[in-house]
């Protein structure tokens, strides 16, 4: 795995550096060993140490902990979705089994942010699902209907209105919901590594190469150690496939997305002085797009299925292109050469958007594959794996049991054909929207 864009993600660049990094130098044992310190693994380690402060726990990731897509994201933590990268609902059943799944979420990171008292500039604003084609009114009319029988709370708007609240007038048709959040990610994902417990030993820059059971135990290795452990819970999330955990049923997608400078005085005031707002794209494959608190943009309009370990410089600036061009036709007041940062980020998908949550031997469990939702849906899993690892039960757990399950993907070259189709089918349907 190669990681090769770290420095470039404004969230990330925001944080003060840290000074208590330590890498894998020497062989280990341990009771319970964790792949990946993002949202899932910092929260399944947080859970494991409060259920059993007699064990070894010990954390690894390959680059710094938390600046994997945990840091990198947009920062919705959100309550539903229209689209879950380029599926669409179809199915309301299990819709409400997933809106369940997010609303747990949501609650298992209020807890978080309140026993730990975490500031992540948290902001109960909703989002809005927005599209600059009026002939999307079909979808977005159905949605909002389905969001009313759920018992959520949303109202449709139009240009005027959309105009009013986000200081665009590209969109033409949107369906706001009041139940999601906004965030700063990577404030929320350094309290977690901040707030780790001291019977937790987290090495990063330390990348897990290969993993085999040996007999009851399972011996992970390293560049140049080894750790062998009574139990490993992988969450590595897009990285799952690489490591032939749950390979046939997940892959990654590698995702950009650029932030601006603040915007001045004067910019901001010619925009309509808009409070912070997120936008979700009713389109697969068209633009997120957020106002954050200090008046910078965030897009985020590529999803590849290309090369999805790493993103050489001048790819990335490439889509940086890309997204300028967004921020252009949405707000073609401001200047061009605004983006100040861009960075490239890793999801994870099933074939049918479902989690993956799982025992998968006597002492091999994986939490992940949450596509967009990874910020309330990763800690709630990081949580319950933990619960699972420990032999325990939980109502939550029962509920995760319930969904439907990740589906087996075709072989290959199958699967390849298959992904690219469709993305590059729904990004032409989304062209106008990026
Ligand atoms: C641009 C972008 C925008 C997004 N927007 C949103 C959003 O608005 N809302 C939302 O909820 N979600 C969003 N997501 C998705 C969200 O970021 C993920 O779902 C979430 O980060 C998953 O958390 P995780 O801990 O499971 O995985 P990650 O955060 O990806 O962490 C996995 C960790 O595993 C480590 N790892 C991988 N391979 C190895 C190895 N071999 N050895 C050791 N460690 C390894 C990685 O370095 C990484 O740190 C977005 C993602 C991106 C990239």
């Amino acid at each position: 795995m190669k990681v090769i864009n770290d420095n470039c993600c404004t969230w990330i660049k925001q944080l003060t550096a840290r000074d208590n990094v330590k890498s894998l130098r020497h062989d280990l044992h341990c009771d319970y060993l964790i792949i990946g310190a993002g949202y899932t693994g910092l929260s399944a380690a947080r859970k494991l140490s409060e259920i059993s402060k007699a064990k070894k726990i010990v954390v690894v990731d390959a680059q710094l902990a938390g600046e994997g897509g945990s840091a990198r994201n947009s920062g919705y933590l959100v309550d539903t979705t229209l689209n879950d990268g380029f599926t669409s609902i179809s199915d309301i059943e299990n819709y409400k089994k997933k809106v369940k799944i997010f609303e747990l979420g949501i609650k298992s990171i209020k807890k978080y942010i309140r026993e730990h008292q975490v500031e992540c500039e948290w902001n109960e604003c909703g989002k809005f699902f927005a599209s600059s084609l009026i002939k999307d009114r079909a979808k977005a009319t159905s949605f909002s209907n389905l969001l009313t029988n759920l018992g959520f709370k949303n109202k449709i708007l139009f240009n005027e209105d959309l105009k009013q609240k986000l200081g665009t007038s590209f969109y033409n048709i949107g369906v706001y919901t009041s139940g999601g959040i906004l965030l700063n990610p990577a404030k929320l994902v350094r309290s977690m590594i901040d707030s780790l417990p001291e019977n937790i030993d987290l090495f990063e820059n330390s990348e897990l190469l290969n993993w085999k059971k040996i007999n009851k135990k399972v011996e992970c290795v390293f560049a140049k150690n080894k750790i062998i452990s009574d139990k490993v819970i992988f969450c590595t999330n897009g990285f799952l496939k690489s490591l032939k955990v749950k390979k046939n049923y997940s892959f990654p997608i590698t995702l950009t997305a650029s932030m601006t400078r603040p915007l001045t005085d004067k910019e901001f005031i010619n925009i309509g002085s808009p409070k912070e707002w997120g936008v979700l794209p009713i389109r697969p494959m068209g633009a997120t797009i957020r106002m954050t608190k200090d008046r910078r943009i965030l897009i985020r309009n590529t999803a590849e299925f290309k090369n999805p370990f790493s993103m050489n410089p001048k790819n990335l600036r490439d889509r940086a292109k890309i997204h300028e061009k967004g921020i252009q036709k949405r707000f073609p007041s401001l200047p061009k050469n605004i983006i100040q940062d861009s960075w490239s980020g890793v999801v994870c998908r099933s074939g049918n958007s479902s989690q993956i949550f799982e025992k998968i031997d006597n002492n091999v469990f994986v939490a992940g594959c949450y596509n967009g939702s990874g910020i309330g849906v990763g800690t709630l899993f990081g949580e319950q794996i933990a619960l699972m690892a420990s032999e325990q039960q939980s109502e939550e757990i029962s509920i995760l049991e319930k969904r439907k399950k990740p589906n087996l993907l075709p072989p290959q070259p199958f699967l390849n054909i298959g992904i690219y189709s469709k993305l590059a089918y729904e990004r032409f349907r989304a062209r106008t929207e990026i």
